[in-house]
């Protein structure tokens, strides 16, 4: 009673918004449709040539701009879980596609790719897994922690090319090979940039018998 007391003066306080162009929306988590068909455009990406060897295809759900951009950043550096149901909001809306569709049905474990310990410790959660793993178990897609960031790595913003390839190599290892081996995996990220953390990752899932890999990101910085 007083909760409900309580949360009917918070929600008249706080009315819900859409976190980009801060209209008012019926519920917590909902975009305007708007921004939301601004913002969520599921697309395939062209698979980088480094990563060709080891990754089958790569998808994006929203460009990284904007708003996808502000809610990944608060999200993991300033720690705002408040910013998940947006989140979920544009994954729920992303699966109508059929190309996402039928990347979900395709796949029979999904692996996040990993922190290092004491990064995830700084953090508390490991963004990845957050982002994805409600969605994932809504379509039937059991998330497997089947990868471990083994040694600290630099931020790769400030690094060239072979400076990223360099700083990511040896820094992971399957830990869970039985639970990955000859099976259909779809590696999941917040973002692709580059890719040179997700090639080193599906690299090691091949070495550990992963019938096929493929990669799926919240947001790609990719333009056609
Ligand atoms: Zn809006």
């Amino acid at each position: 009673m007083v909760s409900d007391l309580f949360q009917a003066l918070w929600d008249f306080l706080f009315p819900a918004h859409c976190p980009l162009c801060h209209k008012y929306v019926k519920n917590k988590g909902d975009w305007c449709k708007p921004c939301l068909q601004q913002v969520c455009q599921p697309m395939r990406l062209p698979v980088p040539v480094p990563m060709q060897p080891f990754v089958g295809s790569a998808w994006a759900l929203c460009i990284y701009r904007g708003g996808t951009r502000e809610l990944l950043r608060r999200l993991k550096y300033r720690r705002q879980q408040s910013t998940l149901p947006y989140i979920q909001h544009l994954l729920l809306a992303a699966a109508a596609d059929k190309g996402i569709t039928a990347l979900l049905s395709w796949c029979e474990a999904a692996v996040p790719v990993p922190l290092h310990v004491s990064r995830e410790q700084q953090r508390g959660f490991n963004q990845s897994e957050r982002i994805f793993a409600e969605w994932l178990q809504v379509h039937g897609v059991p998330m497997i922690r089947a990868l471990q960031r083994v040694r600290p790595t630099l931020p790769m913003y400030k690094l060239t090319p072979e400076e990223r390839r360099q700083n990511i190599k040896g820094a992971f290892a399957v830990c869970a090979a039985g639970s990955v081996a000859g099976k259909r995996i779809l590696l999941v990220d917040d973002i692709l940039t580059t890719g040179a953390t997700l090639c080193a990752c599906a690299q090691e899932l091949k070495r550990a018998g992963a019938a096929e890999v493929r990669v799926l990101v919240l947001a790609s910085d990719h333009r056609d």
